[in-house]
């Protein structure tokens, strides 16, 4: 089973993904933490998207994709991924179907999680305290927000047309988010 974990930053996909995680034993890919990864490794790849990163835009389609495809192919997590943060473009999410066919998997699942931008704000500066993320502040959160509202309509529309697309309302507390989604991959 392979999921794919989509809504605004700050909707709480990341909480989510590690409960599915723990619950279904699988593996969190999770690409803004890739990313994170080689800024703080200090690589070239990260030298060159700190600054993109940081303004709360997204990097380049094909960078993410090189990224992911290391997970794809390995034996081990093989239909045993959820997506956190990708696709966030529709290129990206035809680019998802092509290298899963590759490798003779699909998606099984898109979980979306709709939240207020108050809610986002909100959650954001709450975890700007834990995690110290450089790009969670009210400013970069406003704009994240915005670069996802452009870009997120045509994956959504893709998957709702591929019948995938589950809606969740992710106002909720953090438990009745499990219970719903966990009733949902039951379901598959
Ligand atoms: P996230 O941790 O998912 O909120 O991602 C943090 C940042 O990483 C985003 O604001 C983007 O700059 C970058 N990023 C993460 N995933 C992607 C993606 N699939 N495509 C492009 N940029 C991404």
């Amino acid at each position: 089973m392979n999921i794919v974990i989509f809504g605004p930053p700050g909707a709480g996909k990341g909480t989510q993904s590690k409960f599915i995680v723990q619950k279904y034993n699988i593996h969190q890919l999770s690409t803004g933490d890739l990313l994170r990864n080689e800024i703080k490794n200090g690589t070239d790849l990260g030298n060159k998207i700190s600054s993109i990163m940081n303004a709360g835009e997204l990097v380049s389609d094909k960078i993410v994709s090189d990224l992911i495809e290391k997970f794809i192919s390995n034996e081990n997590y093989k239909n045993r991924i959820i997506f956190d943060g990708y696709p966030r473009t529709l290129t990206q999410a035809k680019n998802l179907d092509i290298l899963l066919n590759k490798y003779k998997q699909k998606i099984d699942i898109v979980l979306k999680l709709n939240v207020s931008l108050e809610t986002i704000k909100k959650r954001i500066l709450e975890r700007k305290s834990i995690e110290k993320r450089a790009d969670d502040n009210e400013e970069i959160a406003i704009k994240r927000f915005n670069t996802y509202e452009q870009s997120s309509a045509p994956v959504l529309d893709y998957y709702r047309q591929s019948k995938l697309l589950k809606v969740i309302n992710g106002e909720n507390s953090i438990s009745q988010i499990n219970d719903e989604i966990s009733g949902l991959i039951d379901g598959i």
